[in-house]
C-alpha cells in the first residue's frame, strides 16, 4: 500500500493560509501546519505561546484557531534572529514602508524547507494567490520566492495552481491537480465563497497586522537604524522598545520613549535594560524611558515629559522617581512646553 504524502503548510493567520491547507488537506494528504515568529507579530519573547505576565499572545490564539479550522497540527518556530538580521538589510528591498516582504517569503519558506526535511515530507504549501498583492504576489516574484527558497518545483499554491505550471506532487500524482483552483487577481470573492463552501462561515480576521508595513513604526525603524553601531545586531529588546509608547528624538542623540497607557507602561518597566527609568509619584501617569541615563538633557527632558502626559493640573509640578543602575532619586519636575514636544516628536 503506498503510504500517505506528507506536506506542511505554512500558516499564516490570514483566510488563504487557511483555505489552502484545508483543500489539500481534504484531498487526503497528511497536512501539517508551521507558522514563523518573526519576532513582530506580539510583544513578548519570540517563539513563546504567553507573554511575560502569563496572557497567550493574541496572535497565537489566532493562528491556532486558523489550524484548527484547517484540521492540521500546528507548529510555531521561533525565527527571529535570522529575521531581524535580514530586516537590517534586505536583498530585494522594502515595500510601502519597512516591510521586507520576498525576504520574509523567502525566509519562512527556507526554514519551511528543512522543516519538510526533517519530516520527510514530500511538499510544501502556501495559500499565495497570483497577482494579489503588488510587491510579493505578482508572477516574477513567486518564480523568484521559490527559486531563492530552493523551494522550486515543491511548493504547492493550492488556490492559483491551475494558473501555475503543475509541480512535482501534481505530476507525480500525490494530489490530484483537478481538486486545486485558479484563483488570481485582487478579487476576495472566491476566497470567500470557497470558505462558505467549506463550511468555514466564521473565520477570525487577523489580530493585528505586520507592524512593520505600519507608517509609524516604518518611522521610528529608520531613526533606530541610523544610530545603530554597524557591528550591532538588531534584539527583542529594541524591537519591543521601538513598537511602545511615544517616541522622542533629541538633537545630541538621546532617545526617549513615555508609554501612552497602563499596559505600555508595565511593558517599559519591562523593557528598562541599563536605560533610565522615570515613574510618577502621588499621582496618575505614563512611566519614561531614557536611552542615555548620563546625559542631563535627556534626562531633564523625558521629566518634563512625563509631568506634561501625567493627570497632575496644568502647571502644577509633579514629584517623580528617576531610577539608573540600582539608585533611585526623588525629583520634581514641571511639563514642557508643548512646542518643545512636538520638535523632538518621532
Ligand atoms: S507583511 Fe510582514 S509578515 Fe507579511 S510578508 Fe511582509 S514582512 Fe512578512
Amino acid at each position: 500500500m503506498s503510504r500517505t504524502p506528507i506536506a506542511l503548510a505554512l500558516i499564516s493567520g490570514g483566510l488563504d493560509s487557511l483555505l489552502a491547507a484545508r483543500v489539500v488537506h481534504d484531498c487526503g494528504v497528511d497536512v501539517r501546519g508551521i507558522t514563523f515568529d518573526s519576532g513582530f507579530f506580539h510583544l513578548g519573547k519570540p517563539g513563546t505561546r504567553e507573554d511575560e505576565f502569563g496572557r497567550v499572545h493574541p496572535w497565537v490564539a489566532h493562528v491556532e484557531a486558523v489550524a484548527a479550522q484547517a484540521r492540521v497540527p500546528l507548529e510555531i518556530v521561533d525565527v527571529s534572529n535570522d529575521f531581524y538580521r535580514m530586516l537590517l538589510n534586505p536583498a530585494y528591498g522594502y515595500g510601502s514602508h519597512v516591510n521586507p516582504c520576498i525576504d520574509c517569503k523567502i525566509l519562512f519558506l527556507r526554514k519551511a524547507l528543512e522543516r519538510l526535511r526533517e519530516l520527510q515530507g514530500d511538499f510544501l504549501i502556501t495559500g499565495e494567490v497570483t497577482g494579489q498583492r503588488p510587491m510579493s504576489q505578482n508572477r516574477t516574484a513567486l518564480d523568484c520566492i521559490e527559486r531563492r527558497s530552493g523551494c522550486h518545483d515543491i511548493l504547492l499554491r493550492p488556490l492559483s495552481a491551475l494558473c501555475l505550471e503543475p509541480t512535482k506532487p501534481e505530476r507525480e500524482g500525490l494530489i490530484d491537480r483537478q481538486r486545486l483552483l485558479g484563483f488570481s487577481g485582487r478579487t476576495r470573492k472566491p476566497q470567500m465563497e470557497l470558505a462558505a463552501r467549506l463550511g468555514i462561515q466564521e473565520y477570525a480576521q487577523p489580530a493585528g497586522g505586520c507592524v512593520l508595513t505600519e507608517e509609524a513604526f516604518a518611522h521610528r525603524f529608520l531613526d533606530f537604524r541610523k544610530e545603530l553601531q554597524p557591528e550591532r545586531e538588531l534584539t527583542h529588546v529594541d524591537i519591543t522598545r521601538l513598537r511602545l509608547g511615544r517616541h522622542f528624538r533629541l538633537a545630541q542623540g538621546s532617545k526617549i520613549i513615555v508609554g501612552r497607557n497602563e499596559i505600555e507602561n508595565d511593558w517599559l518597566e519591562q523593557y528598562c535594560g541599563n536605560w533610565g527609568l522615570i515613574r510618577p509619584l502621588e499621582c496618575k501617569g505614563p512611566v519614561a524611558l531614557v536611552s542615555t541615563p548620563g546625559d542631563e538633557t535627556g534626562k531633564r527632558f523625558a521629566l518634563g515629559a512625563v509631568a506634561r502626559y501625567s493627570d497632575a493640573p496644568r502647571g502644577q509640578s509633579v514629584q517623580l522617581e528617576w531610577i539608573h543602575a540600582g539608585v533611585t532619586e526623588v525629583l520634581w519636575a514641571a511639563a514642557s512646553p508643548e512646542e518643545e514636544l512636538i520638535a523632538a516628536r518621532l
